[in-house]
């Protein structure tokens, strides 16, 4: 790995002390306040070599709930194409309509479970409730039957391989729309009444709610305190700015990730086509919000 520093004024330090792995940035990277310009080029049949033998269990939980349901197709056909092919890959789906479930073509060893879960009114809920539901599913059957997690958004398809290079102990993934922006202009919760509160001056990246990961042990610490802070919230009449995504923000500036991944992990079709990195791996697809949410 190569970190050009070429500002102090940062937690730059922090990072490079926690062997922080950027992966895939092809452009130098202006972020809170410093400049990067990593490029660390993997050498995916090394890496193959390393983690097929382990026979490794990668769980991936995706919800589908309401009219999300229309997402789920292409996300697990494309997935089928490109992420983490030749593993063992559990699609764990949480909807409220079972019996809509696309049928899909899994390759060997690659399983979908479907967990039937009541549908909530507010969208904010629906995507928050994701924490509890995950620490949930982790406590009843994941810790048992897979190795590392994925969190991922329903509504977006797989255009590139996604492989072994991307697992590690805790992986935050930087939010497409916010890598090139300084720190002060992060979304970041900022009332202090909040648990998900992050003072001015503090944060390292922006990261996306859509997309996280680790091993099991890790995400289960990860889910547990922010559905803990979610609900100390709502007992206090607050609700952070962006939900769970403020809540992993927290959890993941005062809990550093061994791994970040950049936006050619999750891109987004809104912002059109890019020359920050060669391929895209995943993007989030165009939607009507007020059509899809209902409400
Ligand atoms: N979601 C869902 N049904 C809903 C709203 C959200 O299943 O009515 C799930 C779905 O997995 C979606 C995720 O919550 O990908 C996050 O919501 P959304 O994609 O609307 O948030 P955005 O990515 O637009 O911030
Ligand atoms: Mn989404």
């Amino acid at each position: 790995m190569s970190l050009k520093l070429t500002s102090t004024k940062t937690n730059i330090y922090e990072i490079l002390k926690s062997n922080y792995i950027i992966l895939y940035f092809q452009v130098t990277l202006q972020t809170t306040g410093y400049n990067i310009g990593v490029r660390k080029t993997v050498d995916q049949k090394k890496l193959d070599a390393i983690y097929k033998p382990k026979n490794l269990t990668i769980a991936t939980t995706v919800f589908a709930i309401g009219k999300y349901i229309r997402f789920l197709h292409d996300f697990l056909e494309t997935a089928e194409k490109h992420f983490m092919v030749d593993f063992k890959v559990h699609y764990h789906i949480f909807t409220d309509k079972s019996h809509e479930v696309p049928s899909v073509n899994l390759a060997a060893g690659r399983k979908i479970f479907v967990h039937q879960v009541p549908k909530l009114n507010r969208w904010q809920d629906i995507s928050a409730s994701r924490m509890q539901m995950i620490q949930t599913i982790i406590e009843e059957q994941l810790h048992r039957e897979a190795d590392y997690i994925y969190c991922q958004d329903v509504d977006a398809k797989f255009h590139f391989r996604w492989g072994a290079e991307s697992l590690d102990r805790l992986v935050g993934q930087i939010h497409p729309w916010y890598y090139d922006l300084s720190r002060d202009q992060f979304t970041y919760e900022r009332r202090p009444e909040s648990t998900a509160y992050i003072p001015p001056g503090e944060g390292d990246f922006y990261y996306i709610g859509a997309m996280f990961g680790g091993t099991v042990d890790e995400v289960y610490k990860l889910v547990k305190r922010c559905h803990e802070n979610l609900e100390a919230d709502k007992a206090n009449g607050i609700e952070a700015v962006w939900q769970e995504e403020s809540h992993l923000n927290w959890y993941l500036l005062y809990n550093k990730p061994s791994k970040i991944l950049s936006p050619e992990y999750l891109w987004d079709d809104k912002r059109g086509k890019t020359n920050v990195q060669k391929v895209v791996r995943l993007s989030h697809v165009l939607k009507n919000y007020a059509e899809v949410r209902e409400n």
